[in-house]
């Protein structure tokens, strides 16, 4: 049988190893393969990656929703640096990161994202959750060094903002935290199990 490829859209990416990156990382996750697959750059300074069902026609059935991962050009923890010039490492842990949060909607009705949305903006303690089960998804799916190799990035990079670093502490795995997820995961193998918390 041939290998079945996820369908991706880019949506205003020109960086062709950016797209080769991003492919590479959604390939590590079969169980997006119904779903459409967007990466978006928005044409902002601020610096952000997300992800986000795409609101279309087929965001009713869950079976086939459309899923979109925006970022940004620049990041903004770096005065100069561009997305496009991360090492690799960063880039893919930080795809992998953002596909983990599609992973977690999957299982979500419509209703149910609404009140994910709200919960994830309203509560922090909602929010720390998701941000957790996004790396966990992530390291599941073999990415755990890159993941880490991205929350070093932003945590020593010299530039970043106080308030940027307050909210990587608040809500995102600590470096600590997330190598007891990826001991956790070498020591049952191969095996995909989302940590629940
Ligand atoms: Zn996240």
């Amino acid at each position: 049988m041939p290998r079945q490829n996820h369908r991706i859209v880019y949506q205003n990416v020109q960086s062709q190893h950016l797209r080769e990156w991003f492919a590479e990382t959604l390939a590590a996750y079969p169980e997006l393969l119904p779903h459409p697959i967007y990466l978006r750059r928005l044409p902002t300074k601020y610096s952000t990656m997300r992800a986000q069902p795409v609101l279309n026609f087929a965001v009713l059935r869950r079976a086939t929703r459309h899923y979109r991962v925006d970022f940004s050009s620049h990041l903004e923890v770096t005065a100069h640096v561009r997305v496009r010039e991360l090492p690799k490492q960063v880039v893919v842990g930080w795809f992998a990161h953002e596909l983990g949060h599609i992973v977690d909607y999957l299982h979500r009705p419509w209703r149910g994202m609404i009140a994910f949305g709200l919960g994830y903006a309203l509560w922090s303690r909602y929010m720390r959750r998701a941000e957790r089960r996004a790396d966990s998804i992530a390291v599941d799916h073999g990415f755990g060094e890159q993941v880490l190799a991205t929350k070093r990035y932003l945590i020593n990079h010299a530039t970043l903002p106080a308030h940027y670093k307050k909210r990587l502490r608040k809500y995102y795995l600590s470096a600590d935290e997330l190598e007891a997820l990826i001991n956790a995961y070498e020591a049952r193998g191969e095996m995909p199990d989302i940590v629940e918390i």
